[in-house]
């Protein structure tokens, strides 16, 4: 993957320095020489990551920032400042325009390759969410941010005595807990905290190590990690970046610095939480039946496909079934189309309750239902279709209003050979079904293959 990366730089020479380091690393640039330009192309072009100075006549690089994270087609762009000077006051209100991370000019090579990488996988991830959430709402950083949102962090510390210095910095907003064995935090973290602080400078565990763990847990893998190293270690910084570490503070660390990043690391999970529940939200949608919370049709059309490979490759059996309430139409002509409803997703229960976990089962169109069964052949499927129509006609349904209403239903039940098409099986069981309909309704028909005369 090659990225995309946009330098904006009034002063020429930095801009052609800055520029040379990247290419040398085989990344793409882009340019600007003022905050107008930069806001310009970064929407027009997109680029993956922008280095933007601070210091710049007319609008300065917090403003461009600002208006950078103000708009919906860049603020999803992560954007590093680069500064003159490496002073507190400049770094947190940096941080408070919405900029990702930071850069001290004269810009160390190594730094800034890290940070860039950091943020160049950070963005791959967001990237991705947000193109594969389906339904096209505006989701951004700064919508996910409400303030007082409770959040808890883990901060893991060498010693009580310098954890209990960091546990003294952190926002007031947030729950705060120490940990000192980083045992014992790696399985805190995995319980579901939403930040972990770790320090890197202690000699008493190889925070590293801790950071390696928590990254490759699937329990904790999207748990932002802030790292805290001493000034001159920047081979440790580096590395921690490059082990997924979110973001780096010095020693001694500044509450202002503190507070401010790790609100930007809430800021951020918050968003990529957002983005992945809608995204779970529109899958789930896409295949499930919203009136009966079964399957819907273009799911259990996937399954058959697989089914009907199974079956070609010689595989085990599996068997189909496709059930459909009898007279359902009378139902909702003499109880209400409510009632009618209400039978229908009693009869998705009485399904769910009757079959084997292995089994799915779809809504298939209005009162008709298909559930495939692995593992089955035509038998053990018969008789899971005989269980279905007794358990179905037992009990009569209960419908709005307090009164009961009794159902029957009339199941055709197939195998797939390993000549079926998902078309052919249904077709044989649907003609299983006419006959169970054609010979009285509430029964079970099996779809015999014919042979060929
Ligand atoms: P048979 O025993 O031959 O299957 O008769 P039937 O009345 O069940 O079959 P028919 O196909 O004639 O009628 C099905 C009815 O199901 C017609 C349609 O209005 C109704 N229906 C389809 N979807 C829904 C739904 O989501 N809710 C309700 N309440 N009714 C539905
Ligand atoms: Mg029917
Ligand atoms: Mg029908």
């Amino acid at each position: 993957m090659s990225a995309r990366i946009l330098v904006v730089d009034d002063q020429e020479p930095n801009v052609r320095l800055l520029e040379a380091k990247l290419k040398a690393e085989y990344f793409e640039t882009l340019t600007a020489t003022s905050g107008i330009e930069a806001i310009e192309i970064a929407s027009a072009e997109q680029p993956d990551v922008i280095l933007l100075d601070v210091m710049m006549p007319g609008m300065d690089g917090y403003e461009a920032c600002r208006r950078l994270k103000a708009d919906k087609r860049t603020r999803h762009i992560p954007v590093v400042m680069v500064t003159a000077l490496d002073q507190r006051e400049d770094r947190i209100k940096g941080l408070e325009c919405g900029a990702d991370d930071f850069l001290t000019k004269p810009v160390d090579d190594i730094a800034l390759f890290a940070r860039v990488r950091s943020l160049l996988r950070l963005k791959v991830v967001l990237d991705e969410l947000r193109v594969r959430e389906m339904d096209g709402r505006e989701a951004a950083p700064g919508e996910a941010d409400e303030a007082g949102t409770p959040a808890w962090a883990l901060i893991v510390a060498g010693d009580g005595r310098s954890g209990e210095h960091l546990l003294a910095k952190m926002p007031p907003h947030i729950e705060s807990r120490l940990e000192t064995d980083p045992a014992m935090a790696a399985r805190i973290a995995a319980s579901g905290v939403d930040l972990l602080v770790v320090d890197l400078t202690t000699p008493k565990f190889d925070g590293l190590r801790l950071c390696a763990r928590i990254r490759s847990e699937s329990a904790t893998r999207q748990v932002p990690i802030l790292a805290i190293v001493d000034p001159g270690e920047i081979e440790r910084a580096v590395r921690a970046l490059d082990l997924g570490v979110n973001d780096i503070l010095h020693r001694p660390v500044d509450a202002g610095e503190l507070n401010a990043r790790v609100r930007t690391q809430l800021r951020r999970k918050r968003y990529a939480d957002m983005l992945r529940e809608q995204l779970d939200e529109s899958l789930e949608m896409a295949v499930t039946d919203p009136l009966t919370g079964l399957n819907n049709r273009r799911y259990i059309a996937s399954r058959l496909r697989q089914a009907a490979e199974i079956a070609a490759n010689g595989g085990p059996a599996v068997s189909v079934l496709i059930a459909d309430i009898d007279h359902f139409k009378r139902i909702n002509d003499t109880l209400g189309h409510e009632a009618g409803d209400a039978v229908l997703r009693q009869f998705a229960d009485r399904l769910r309750v009757g079959l084997r976990a292995v089994d799915m089962a779809a809504r298939y169109g209005g009162e008709e239902f298909v559930i495939v069964m692995p593992d089955s052949a035509l038998d053990q499927a018969r008789a899971g279709a005989e269980r279905l129509r007794a358990a179905v006609a037992e009990q009569p349904f209960l419908v709005p209003g307090g009164g009961v209403c009794p159902v029957t239903v009339s199941i055709g039940v197939a195998q797939f050979t390993g000549s079926d098409t998902p078309e052919s099986l249904l077709k044989r069981a649907d003609d299983a079904l006419y006959r169970a309909k054609a010979l009285g309704r509430n029964r079970v028909e099996i779809g015999l293959i014919r042979k060929a005369a």
